[in-house]
């Protein structure tokens, strides 16, 4: 950012203060200070009928892969409305949520992922334009070696084997240096 936006100084610095971990840009006449924090990404596993719902993206990066629904969180909803206004604009699926999944962390490019695991109520609209195709796909149909990102695939992959045991847990996890970490 080049100018202050409370006062339109172009007097920023960067500053450390007592007490604060991080340097921020200060507004040096204003004082206004810019905090800059990870964005919240809400998405869920949606299952029906042994099938999972999943999305093949139309968007940039790594278009044409499969994953599953998720975007960033708005200002003025919880997560769980994220969550399933994400499923809704990227499948036409709506959906109840029923518990959290997994919490999933990025710090390299400052982001969070917050999955759920929903069931099915119905398909109600199109798929809106970041997605070429959303469908149900078992986990035979599932193009493993086509999933967008590993910790995508690391979730998926859990759940099924979950499911097939019965019980549920839930994960934290981070990704460092392109290595995909979840701890049990
Ligand atoms: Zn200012």
């Amino acid at each position: 950012m080049k100018f202050c936006s409370e006062c339109g100084s172009a007097n920023l610095v960067l500053r450390k203060t007592n007490h604060d971990t991080h340097s921020r840009y200060t507004c040096a006449d204003c004082e206004k200070i810019f905090y800059h924090n990870p964005k919240v990404i809400a998405g869920c596993i949606v299952e029906h009928e042994n099938k999972y719902l999943m999305c093949q993206r139309a968007i940039k990066p790594r278009t044409g892969t499969w994953t599953l629904p998720a975007g960033f969180m708005e200002c003025g909803e919880t997560v769980e409305q994220a969550a399933q206004r994400e499923v809704w604009e990227e499948t036409g699926a709506q959906i109840e949520i029923i518990a959290p999944y997994s919490i999933f962390s990025v710090p390299q490019i400052n982001e969070v992922y917050i999955m759920f695991r929903a069931k099915l109520e119905a398909f109600t609209d199109e798929p809106g334009p970041e997605t070429l195709a959303a469908e149900l796909l078992s986990a035979e149909q599932i193009p493993w070696d086509n999933i967008f990102y590993p910790a995508i695939k690391d979730i998926l992959q859990r759940y099924i084997a979950e499911k097939e045991q019965g019980t549920f847990g839930m994960y934290m996890g981070c990704s460092d240096e392109g290595i995909v970490h979840f701890m049990q």
